[in-house]
């Protein structure tokens, strides 16, 4: 059976480490909802904010389960985004900090960082190397004027940067942004794509024992996959991805990816790992000791279940555009309202296939680009540097963030077709 994150309960080892970022995430976000709304200053995206937190608690602080400290990054512009983003502030907090279950997803990259998912999936936290972090604040205002630009960007949608100190003076810094798969439909392949070949193939050996591994460039071309969109979705979703590159390249940013899960309607949520996945983090106090250490599973009930599976059936056979009808729409779990007025979000939280005909397919894309805080700095040139000895120029994955952009758009754009015209291409190619 697979499982989707280890819990961190009272026994893991970084226990108290989440148990502290979520305190300090609870705090810092309803000190700055509790504030009337303002326009954003410059001074905004400088700012920082320290707080210590004891078991005492003092005139700032509650008290907490133990002492640590605690740095907000730009709360105001954090704030400003999660709106931007259609986040509603009271469900932001409560997904994050009310029953405080989280899965660790250990270390998925090479990178060293840790993923926390939220309890209701929504989320995640990522910790970030101090570069990263000194990154994210250096782009802040760059990122922000994009997102108003671009409402319906691709690239990871940031909700708060946070800092994090243990009594040790261990400083872990951390984000915490979209998951950008739903918590309520299985994803049946996953990719992460970067337009590379060197070093981009899963071994596909080990895909018995990991069903659900990331797979990247070189198995996705093997199996000559295709993003199947008709003309319309075409046009907006390679007009975005134009968009995003054109920032990432000016900020000089590199080794980002398009993550890609997809859902297959005709399968539909036959294998259902997420509720073994869901564990219980419960740092303690009052309200929690009775389920300490428990799996809660956040099935629905059985007429909430019947539900779903209706609107889905309608949903599968076409008798409703997922995108367009509002009446079945606010019918659906909340997961599925959350993200509904942005273009790529707004199928069932992905992105639907279609046909050449522009009618809907078979299959939801649940999309973005990710993984896009690593500057173009001393590291990566030395990489290309070595690696560059023995590949050839353009296929080595770290090139100069220009180029990166160039190819990650170029391979981007180049699979994206109908499935009509995939299979017009195929027969061609097999005709020569
Ligand atoms: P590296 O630098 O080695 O690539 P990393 O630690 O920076 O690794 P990411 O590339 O950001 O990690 O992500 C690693 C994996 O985590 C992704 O391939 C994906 O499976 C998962 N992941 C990351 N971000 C998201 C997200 N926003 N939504 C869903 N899954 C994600
Ligand atoms: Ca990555
Ligand atoms: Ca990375």
């Amino acid at each position: 059976k697979v499982v989707v994150g280890t819990k961190v309960d009272h026994n893991h080892v970084n226990w108290v480490t989440a148990y502290n970022m979520l305190t300090g995430i609870r705090f810092c976000v309803s000190r700055i909802n509790a504030k009337m709304d303002r326009e954003l200053t410059d001074q905004d995206f400088e700012a920082k904010h320290k707080f210590s937190f004891d078991i005492t608690g003092n005139e700032l602080t509650p008290s907490a389960k133990y002492d640590f400290k605690f740095k907000d990054y730009s709360p105001w512009v954090f704030r400003h985004l999660r709106t931007k983003f259609g986040l509603d502030p009271a469900d932001y907090l409560m997904s994050l900090t009310s029953k405080y279950i989280l899965s660790e997803l250990g270390s998925p990259g090479k990178s060293g960082s840790f993923f926390y998912f939220s309890r209701d999936y929504k989320y995640i936290i990522k910790t970030i190397h101090h570069g990263e972090h000194r990154f994210l604040r250096h782009v802040l205002r760059d990122y922000y004027k994009h997102i108003e630009d671009n409402p319906n960007t691709l690239i990871s949608q940031f909700y708060g940067l946070h800092r994090v100190k243990t009594p040790f003076g261990r400083k872990i810094h951390f984000v915490v942004m979209n998951n950008l798969f739903p918590p309520h439909r299985d994803i049946h392949q996953t990719f992460d794509l970067k337009g590379s070949t060197i070093g981009r193939d899963y071994k596909e050996d080990n895909l018995g024992e990991n069903p659900r591994a990331t797979l990247k460039d070189l198995n996705w071309l093997r199996r000559d996959m295709h993003l199947n969109f008709g003309p319309q979705k075409k046009e907006l979703f390679i007009e975005q991805v134009k968009r995003d590159v054109a920032l990432l390249q000016k900020l000089e940013i590199m080794d980002y990816s398009l993550l890609l899960g997809i859902h297959d309607l005709t399968r539909g949520n036959r294998d259902d790992i997420r509720n073994s996945a869901l564990k219980v983090f419960q740092p303690g106090g009052a309200e929690s000791d009775d389920i300490h250490g428990h799996v809660l599973q956040r099935t629905p009930s059985k007429m909430e279940k019947a539900r779903q599976a209706r609107e889905l059936r309608r949903v599968i056979n076409n008798e409703v555009p997922i995108s367009l009808d509002r009446s079945v729409a606010n019918r659906l779990p909340e997961e599925f309202l959350e993200q509904k007025n942005t273009i790529f979000y707004g199928d069932d939280g992905g992105f639907r296939a279609t046909h050449e005909t522009d009618e809907p397919g078979d299959v939801i894309y649940y999309l973005g680009i990710i993984d896009c805080l690593t500057h173009y700095g001393f590291v990566k040139r030395l990489e290309h540097f070595w690696r560059g000895l023995s590949h050839p120029k353009d296929q080595v994955s770290a090139i100069p963030p220009h180029g990166y952009g160039e190819r990650f758009f170029n391979f981007i754009s180049s699979i994206v077709k109908s499935p009509e015209e995939a299979a017009r291409d195929k027969e061609r190619r097999n005709n020569e």
